[in-house]
């Protein structure tokens, strides 16, 4: 698995970006999400051109990263997973864009954190699509209020809304639902669809699609 598995990925992002029969938009991009990889694994991928890559853990991010931004500076991290608010610090500090917005008190330390260190991190809010007891991510119908604090309370850079559909149910219209949702609350980019469904959420509007093992293979653990 690697660079082969990431050129047919990239060919059926174009294949169908061309079937989203929306207004005209930017080519959605991708996040190799690169969770469980080592840098063995990574460097052929970036060698092939792809920079935008994707962690769920800080602590394991923090691991591997820092050498390869080093060799590759103009490569872009995005956290993609659950962020505790004990490891804002560090997360400010590693990643260049974070998908996984999803409570007023870790808005709060976003926004201490970025003050303190200068800068402010494009957000993605993760919206809790499925309406899902286990899953995080904001409840949709309080997502209006939250973006409205995001933005005018804290002044936080939202770019867009984040989902994870849930498992083995069709994500069709999980997809249509969060692009409704992020339309109604002027936000336009989604961050939606893994190595099952991103052709999917292509077509229905992603701006990243985050896939992992279509490009790395089976992971032993998520
Ligand atoms: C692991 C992960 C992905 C990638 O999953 P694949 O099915 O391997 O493509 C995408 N998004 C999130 C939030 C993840 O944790």
């Amino acid at each position: 698995m690697g660079a082969k598995e990431l050129d047919q990925v990239w060919a059926n992002m174009a294949q169908a970006a061309k079937r989203f029969d929306g207004a005209e938009r930017e080519a959605p991009k991708l996040i190799a999400v690169s969770k469980t990889y080592g840098p063995e694994d990574i460097v052929p991928i970036l060698e092939a051109g792809q920079r935008d890559f994707g962690e769920n853990r800080v602590q394991e991010a923090q691991s591997k990263w820092p050498d390869l931004r080093a060799q590759y500076p103009d490569l872009v991290l995005h956290l993609i997973g659950p962020l505790q608010t004990n490891k804002t610090k560090d997360a400010v500090e590693l990643f260049d864009v974070i998908h996984s917005l999803d409570r007023e008190k870790l808005a709060r330390h976003l926004k201490k954190e970025m003050e303190a260190q200068g800068k402010n991190i494009p957000l993605f809010i993760q919206v809790n699509i499925g309406e899902e007891e286990q899953k995080s991510g904001i409840a949709p119908d309080q997502c209006a209020e939250f973006v409205r604090y995001c933005q005018d309370d804290l002044g936080l850079d939202i770019q867009g809304l984040m989902a994870i559909p849930p498992a083995g149910e069709p994500p069709a219209p999980f997809f249509a639902r969060l692009v409704e949702l992020g339309k109604s609350v002027g936000l336009e980019k989604f961050s939606m669809g893994m190595s099952a469904d991103y052709e999917t959420a292509i077509e229905m509007g992603a701006s990243y699609v985050r896939v992992g093992s279509a490009i790395f293979g089976a992971r032993d653990y998520n």
